[in-house]
């Protein structure tokens, strides 16, 4: 396409221009330029098309509006690659009656409006999506699940044939089975041969004269039902796992979407998660932690032992190698993390007292190092 005037300017007009106006300027230009009144005129049969591409644009408020916006590029006529071909044959009398309206009727298929697309072409379900909460252990270990599933699956009854058992789907006889019927319309030009969609079988070519009760014709019906999902070991909270060609049912022998299930994992009372590592906090009596011990911690293979040793600080982390989550789609665990909680006791008796009063006027600051050593600093800074 070479270079291309301004639609404004094909039409002789001003940007303000109204409606009314528009139109009227448009009339008198199409009369101009019309192909029966130029035979073999090619130059002439190029401008009745400029003149039609420049109305059908600025007839429309949104087209017209991008125009003003984009120029030519907001309106692309490479997208429309039948449009004005229309009007290549068969202008056979005059009639100008509301030019308008039956341009804008002609043009709006092929402006924008978009190619039709093929109805029996074979197209891809959509995804379905659900989701199912499960517990801290079942996301660490995996789990199976049972879940509900809302989709679109092939009718039963008719299997997707959507005609009534025993009987078929049959040839069109509007359009032949050629899903495509052609329109013959007076215009003020004369008669132009245009094609549409068959309205009797919506363009598929093919009619069904007893549908199935179930489905009412449409070969497919929306169904709930339960699924028995398989949920990966070490899935997060958040993430999804995908079901391939659980989802919707494709049409036209297109293959199905697919499940989406996104997992929803509920807090654990002593775990905590971070990546495939667990963490707990395991409170400890102040003597345990003096002396040393053995503890018991929880964790997602049951108990264990653990020894903490002698002078373990509050805030002290033992790790407990491969105690943690199976990663994901890979082999192996994460580790867990067990970080030691001083309880200091409350509610001593007296003699209670007494005992760590005794206690304490034996210790020296060779027990109590960090001590000392803050408040040597504190001396250093204050005094
Ligand atoms: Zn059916
Ligand atoms: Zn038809």
């Amino acid at each position: 396409m070479a270079d291309k005037r301004d639609y404004y300017e094909v039409l002789g007009v001003d940007k303000n221009i109204s409606d009314d106006d528009l139109k009227k300027a448009y009339r008198k230009k199409a009369k101009l330029y019309h192909p029966d009144l130029h035979p073999g005129d090619a130059e002439a049969e190029k401008k009745f098309k400029e003149v039609n591409e420049a109305y059908e644009v600025l007839s429309d408020k949104d087209k017209r509006s991008r125009y003003d916006q984009f120029g030519h590029a907001g309106v692309d006529p490479n997208f429309n690659p039948g449009g004005a071909g229309g009007f290549g044959g068969g202008f056979g009398g005059f009639d100008f009656g509301d030019l308008g309206d039956i341009f804008g009727s002609m043009f709006g298929g092929g402006f924008g409006g978009g190619s039709r697309s093929n109805p029996n072409a074979p197209r891809r379900g959509s995804d379905v999506e659900s989701s199912v909460t499960i517990s801290f252990e079942e996301a660490a270990k995996g789990c199976k699940k049972t879940i509900k599933v809302t989709r679109i699956e092939k009718c039963s009854e008719c299997e997707g044939s959507g005609a009534k058992k025993g009987t078929s789907a049959t040839t069109c006889s509007t359009c032949q089975g050629r899903g495509q019927v052609n329109v013959t319309q007076r215009t003020p030009f004369g008669v132009v041969q245009t094609s549409r969609a068959c309205d009797a079988c919506g363009g598929k070519g093919k009619v069904i004269p007893n549908p199935c009760g179930t489905c009412g014709g449409k070969g497919l019906v929306r169904r709930t039902s339960e699924k028995t999902v398989e949920i990966p070991a070490g899935i997060d909270d958040g993430q999804a796992f995908r079901l391939s060609g659980e989802g919707n049912c494709g049409l036209n022998g297109g293959p199905n979407g697919n499940l989406i299930v996104e997992v929803n994992i509920r807090p654990h009372p002593i775990f905590e998660r971070q990546g495939y590592d667990v963490y707990c906090e395991i409170p400890v009596t102040f003597v345990q932690a003096t002396l040393g011990a053995e503890i018991t911690v929880p964790t997602l293979d049951g108990k264990v032992k653990l020894n903490i040793h002698e002078g373990t600080q509050a805030g002290d982390m033992f790790k407990l190698r491969d105690k943690g989550i199976k990663r994901l789609n890979y082999s192996g665990k994460g580790d867990q993390y067990v970080k030691i909680l001083v309880e200091i006791p409350k509610d001593l008796s007296k003699e209670q007292k007494q005992i760590l009063k005794e206690f304490d006027a034996k210790t020296n600051d060779k027990n109590y190092k960090k001590n000392k050593s803050f408040f040597d600093k504190v001396k250093d800074l204050f005094d």
